[in-house]
């Protein structure tokens, strides 16, 4: 039974470098598996180690929380089958017991039996009988049977809800026409129709009310002996053993807090969990999002509310993380640059702004991620949800830069590059630099781009109208662009080398000309607006650099390449566009955006897009990612004083799900 741990010793926290770092961990069905690394944990004080690790674990205790919320058999069915794959004492080599394994690793990742992007049932491969067989081999005590219960019960339980494609054939339905509650499978209403719910909760709103709670976030409506009730997610309530569970952890996390603001964010969370007040909820929503001053920060809590077809429950999620001072500092001094890069922009003196303002945005290092955000994760957040905190108290948007490193250094290792991109040069060059100049690029993108240039007087901004898009995207690409290849980024430590921004420009145009096409089905042509300008771009300074070869396509062995020849005049001609570009929006020119947009950025080569096609699929790549946490552990002395926290990445995918379904898992398998 101790198979299911890795040992791991206390060592001193350190970060791998990327180069030795392995991000891929598994692979199966449509998914494959990454870790990220926490860059700069370790130069994390003593205290705030010990606030990320409390942390840390209230955000595994809620794990339970999610699998009921997105079906009422989840924690049956995990059970059921993690009880197997530990104990079946036959062949763990067969065919079945591997499917069975796929479709385990499967349910890990949706938090229950449908996937977590198309939110369809899973198929099982592997057969009734194997299961009913399985089921019937293992000690019954290693199952989560209920009192009274026999195998046999469990598995005419289970068989149509794992099998049966007709049950529960949707997590969250989103269909016209039919009653969206009762055909979805979530575990947020029970017994209710959709027009039951909807009068329930109108009447409760008050259109007078201008700082509405979020009605039925942290509930369950149920319909009981006729009368509808909800049955509130709260210490004493519903997941009541999990949310104690949660609320231990963040006590110990409030007493290390790192200022006084931070222990009143935690301590109103706390107050939220053991009320379920939702008042209370928009108390700590405001504190936190008013909480600028700490480094380290964290979401926990019934949060997003796209797991239910109408928007009202909030799925269980959390992350922890800290300040990434470098990349902040990168946005901070991007942003406080501003009226230098508009000044010297190469577009017409009369559509530069006199004043400018950047945006800086804050970029964070994720310890953990948990409950809706594992494994699957987003790349940035946006909180908090409620429109009138957002009005009157704003909102924190991060980018989590540790996440979208593992995605880049994954896609670096994965036969993508060697596939499409020319030479080892340009390999190199991407290893080195790719996800650096990405991020750059992101960064002036988001912090400049959007905001530099203005409108001539009188001109509507929604002059472009269905181009606009294309348009206001490509002139921020093309913003970041040409002052990525500027002596001035490696002058302000943007960069470290003056050759970095060749990487960005050859991806870029490598996208732009030909790898984008991935995502476009054969006979069609490009549709989406931020696509549109990314051919718009690669293919205009193609054919205006095509008379002094700045790009050429080749072909090797029957295959196309992307070649720049020429990085500087490449510059030149993004700032060409740019101009272009700029005077289009400043003027508000509909026939020369149509113009542009309709002769570049949308028809696509179908002989290329054939051939682009069949190399991708060859690579076999997964279309969907999700990541394995780190391991943190608290390292004591003789006299049991904390010393330390340490962080250990060695821990694989099946390990971690069976650890975290015994060490935290303190729910019901029925709620
Ligand atoms: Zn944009």
């Amino acid at each position: 039974m101790t198979a299911i741990l890795t040992a791991c010793s206390a060592e001193k926290a350190t970060t791998p470098k990327i180069d030795d770092f392995k991000y891929s961990v598994d692979k199966f069905a449509d998914i494959e598996i990454l870790r990220y690394r926490v860059p700069d944990f370790e130069n994390l004080s003593l205290k705030q180690k010990e606030l990320v690790y409390y942390l840390n674990q209230a955000a595994l205790e809620g794990r339970d929380i999610l699998y009921d919320q997105n079906n009422k058999y989840n924690l049956c069915i995990r059970r059921t089958l993690e009880a197997i794959y530990l104990n079946y004492p036959e062949d763990k080599n067969s065919p079945d017991f591997q499917r069975m394994t796929t479709y385990l690793k499967r349910v890990w990742m949706g938090n229950g039996i449908h996937h977590h992007y198309s939110e369809d049932k899973f198929v099982p491969e592997f057969s009734e009988k194997f299961f009913m067989d399985a089921v019937r081999s293992i000690d019954p005590a290693t199952l989560p049977l209920l009192p009274g219960e026999r195998p046999n019960d469990l598995i005419n339980k289970l068989l149509p809800i794992i099998f049966d494609p007709t049950i529960y054939p949707k997590r969250t339905n989103q269909a016209d026409g039919v009653d969206l509650i009762q055909t979805s499978g979530n575990n947020f209403y029970s017994g209710v129709t959709q027009k039951e719910m909807e009068d329930f909760y109108a009447k409760m709103k008050n259109p007078k009310d201008s700082t509405p709670v979020s009605f039925g976030l942290n509930s369950k409506l149920v319909k009981d002996k006729g009368n509808l009730i909800e049955e509130t997610y709260k210490v004493g309530g519903l997941y009541s053993a999990a949310i104690v569970k949660i609320v231990g952890w963040l006590e110990k996390a409030a007493a290390v807090a790192e200022n006084e603001k931070q222990k009143e964010v935690i301590n109103t969370l706390i107050e939220f969990y053991r009320t379920g007040d939702l008042k209370t909820y928009d108390k700590y929503s405001i504190k936190w999002v008013e909480d600028l001053a700490s480094d380290v920060d964290f979401v926990n809590g019934f949060t997003e509310t796209y797991g239910d077809p109408l928007g009202m429950k909030g799925s269980w999620e959390s992350i922890v993380d800290f300040k990434n001072t470098e990349a902040t500092k990168r946005t901070e001094i991007i942003s406080s640059n501003a009226q230098w890069f508009e000044d010297h922009s190469p577009i017409d003196p009369k559509f530069k702004k006199e004043k400018v303002k950047g945006v800086s945005a804050k970029v964070i290092t994720v310890t953990m991620l948990a409950g809706d955000c594992y494994p699957a994760t987003p790349i940035g957040i946006n909180l908090p949800n409620s429109n009138w905190i957002r009005h009157e108290y704003g909102s924190k948007s991060v980018t989590i830069e540790n996440i979208t490193e593992a995605y880049d250094q994954a896609s670096l290792g994965n036969g993508f590059t060697e596939e499409f991109m020319w030479s080892d040069v340009e390999r190199e060059r991407a290893k080195k630099f790719a996800s650096m100049t990405n991020n750059l690029h992101t960064d002036l993108h988001e912090c400049l781009g959007h905001g530099s240039g203005k409108l001539l007087p009188g001109v509507d901004p929604d002059a472009l109208k269905a181009y606009g898009s294309t348009i206001e995207e490509a002139r921020a690409d093309l913003f970041g662009l040409y002052y990525m290849g500027d002596p001035k980024i490696v002058e302000l430590g943007l960069l470290p080398d003056k050759e970095a921004y060749k990487a960005e420009y050859y991806s870029y145009i490598m996208n732009g000309l030909m790898t984008q096409l991935t995502r476009i089905e054969p006979g069609k042509n490009i549709e989406e607006a931020h696509m549109r300008n990314r051919q718009l771009i690669a293919a205009w300074v193609y054919e205006k650099g095509k008379a002094n070869n700045v790009i050429e396509m080749k072909k090797r062995d029957g295959k196309t390449y992307v070649i720049v020849n020429d990085y500087v005049k490449l510059r030149q001609l993004f700032g060409q566009l740019l101009s272009e570009i700029q005077k289009i929006k400043s003027t508000g020119d509909m026939e020369g955006a149509k113009k542009l947009v309709e002769s570049y950025g949308v028809k696509v080569d179908q002989t290329l897009l054939t051939e682009v096609l069949e190399r991708y699929k060859k690579l076999n790549l997964a279309p969907y990612r999700g990541f394995v946490n780190p391991v943190y552990k608290l390292v004591k002395n003789s006299k049991g004083e904390i010393t330390d926290v340490s962080i250990s990445y060695d821990e694989n995918y099946v390990n971690q799900n069976l650890r975290y379904s015994k060490e935290y898992s303190s729910l019901p398998t029925f709620n």
